[in-house]
């Protein structure tokens, strides 16, 4: 999508942090981290949020999840713990309407969220 800039991140029309990427998935360090280590994981392919993923994507959902698993590991934080999480729509808080995967550690996180 044009106007989208994590899709101008993954085609590389505007720089980003890239921590990791392969022929479906990126994944950049947040521009705003909110812990020391807060990575977001993405679809290359524009989906604009987790009410668009059915049986036709889903497979996307696990390759992230994967990858995610990987960086926890690779940044040092897999032992202690860390966060995945999905904002979802207005309510969810999603300010950015391309689906995206926060990786959240290096600190503990407080549940609930607010
Ligand atoms: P959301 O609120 O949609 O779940 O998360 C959007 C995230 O994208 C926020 O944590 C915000 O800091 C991050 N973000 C917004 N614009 C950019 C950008 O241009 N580059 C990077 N790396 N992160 C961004
Ligand atoms: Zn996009």
């Amino acid at each position: 999508m044009s106007d989208c800039i994590f899709c101008k991140i993954a085609s590389g029309d505007i720089p980003g942090d890239i921590v990791y990427q392969d022929d479906r998935v990126i994944a950049v360090n947040d521009i705003d981290p909110k812990a020391p280590v807060h990575i977001l994981i993405m679809p290359k392919k524009h989906i604009p949020s987790l009410n668009e993923i059915d049986d036709s994507n889903k497979d996307i959902m696990a390759h992230i999840l994967t990858v995610a698993a990987n960086l926890a590991k690779a940044k040092g934080v897999a032992e202690k713990g860390y966060r995945i999480v999905n904002n979802c729509g207005v309510q969810g808080g999603q300010s950015v309407e391309h689906i995206h995967f926060h990786l959240l550690g290096g600190r503990s996180l407080a549940w609930p969220p607010g």
